[in-house]
C-alpha cells in the first residue's frame, strides 16, 4: 500500500508545482501537447482536418487517463513486485550485462534510449501478432483522424504488456535508470506526439533512425499492403528496427490513407465501451 501510496503522492505534488520542474511529467506532457498542438495549427498537413478533430477529447481523456491514473496503480504493483523478488533473492541486477554505471551521463543515456526503444518495438510488434493482445491494441488503432493526442489513446492492459520487456532492458543495463533518465523519457514522448501529429515531418535521410509522422501513419492504414499482413512501421522512437527487420513500408505522403482497422464499425466508440471490449474474445467470423 505505501507503494501506491508513494506515487500518487509524487503525482499530486507534480500538479501543485513541488517537484524539480524537469521531472514533472504532468506539465512536461501539458507544456508538449500545447507546442505540437500550435505546430499542427501552424502547419496541418492534412489541410481540411478540424483543429479540434474527430475524438479529440475522448483522445485527451486518454491521455490523463493512461498517464498518471494508471501510472500510479503499475508502478505501485512493480513496487510490490520487486519486493517479492528480492525476498526470493533476485534482484535487478541478477542479469546485468552491461554495467553501465560508470560510463559518461550522455552514453548511459543513449544506450538507455536505444535498448528501451528496441524492447518497446519488440512489444509492438506482439502486440499486432498475437490476437488476444491485439483485442487491446486495437484501442490504438481505432483512430480515424490523427492528431498528436492520439498518441496516448491505448488500453491501460498496454502498460501491463510493454512492462516485462522494459524492465528486462532496464536489468540487462545493470538494473537503474540513469538519474538523467527524465530527459529520455521526454524525448521519447515529443517524438510520439510528432509520429502523431497532423504534420508532415520525414526528417530527410534522418528517417531511417527516427520514425515519423509519414512512417507511422502508415502503421495505422486500414487495409495492410500484400505480404504484410502482420503490420508495418512498428517503431515508437525509432524507424531503424523496421528497416533492420524489413517491416517498413512508406509508399507515398500525401497523409489522406483511410485509418483503422477492417472490422471496426463493431468497435466500441466510448471509453467505457474501449475499457472492455479486449477482454472478451471476439466471435470468429
Ligand atoms: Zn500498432
Ligand atoms: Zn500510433
Amino acid at each position: 500500500m505505501e507503494a501506491f501510496q508513494g506515487t500518487l503522492n509524487w503525482t499530486v505534488d507534480s500538479i501543485l508545482f513541488k517537484v524539480p520542474w524537469y521531472t514533472n511529467y504532468f506539465w512536461g506532457l501539458i507544456t508538449i501537447s500545447l507546442v505540437v498542438w500550435l505546430l499542427e495549427i501552424a502547419f496541418p498537413w492534412r489541410k481540411n482536418q478540424s483543429i479540434i478533430r474527430k475524438d479529440f477529447w475522448l483522445d485527451g481523456f486518454y491521455m490523463f487517463f493512461n498517464f498518471f491514473i494508471f501510472s500510479i496503480i503499475i508502478s505501485g504493483v512493480y513496487k510490490v513486485l520487486r519486493i517479492f523478488f528480492s525476498e526470493i533473492g533476485l534482484s535487478n541486477k541478477s542479469f546485468a550485462i552491461f554495467d553501465i554505471s560508470h560510463w559518461s551521463m550522455w552514453l548511459q543515456l543513449l544506450v538507455f534510449f536505444i535498448v528501451l526503444d528496441f524492447v518497446q518495438w519488440l512489444t509492438h510488434v506482439l502486440l499486432h501478432k498475437f490476437e488476444f493482445l491485439w483485442r487491446f491494441h486495437k484501442v490504438h488503432h481505432s483512430v480515424k483522424e490523427m492528431g498528436f493526442a492520439a498518441h496516448l489513446r491505448y488500453h491501460w492492459m498496454e502498460n501491463i504488456f510493454y512492462k516485462p520487456l522494459k524492465t528486462f532492458g532496464v536489468m540487462i543495463l545493470g538494473g537503474f535508470e540513469p538519474e538523467q533518465a527524465y530527459i529520455v523519457h521526454f524525448i521519447a514522448i515529443s517524438i510520439g506526439h510528432l509520429n502523431h501529429a497532423n504534420i508532415r515531418i520525414t526528417w530527410g535521410p534522418l528517417k531511417y533512425i527516427f520514425n515519423n509522422s509519414v512512417m507511422h501513419l502508415y502503421h495505422h492504414v486500414k487495409v495492410l499492403p500484400e505480404g504484410k499482413p502482420q503490420g508495418i512501421n512498428f517503431g515508437i522512437s525509432l524507424s531503424i528496427w523496421d528497416y533492420i527487420f524489413k517491416t517498413n513500408y512508406v509508399p507515398e505522403d500525401s497523409g489522406k490513407i483511410e485509418l483503422g482497422f477492417p472490422g471496426e464499425d463493431t468497435f466500441p466508440k466510448s471509453f467505457i465501451g474501449q475499457l472492455f471490449t479486449g477482454f472478451r474474445k471476439e466471435k470468429q467470423n
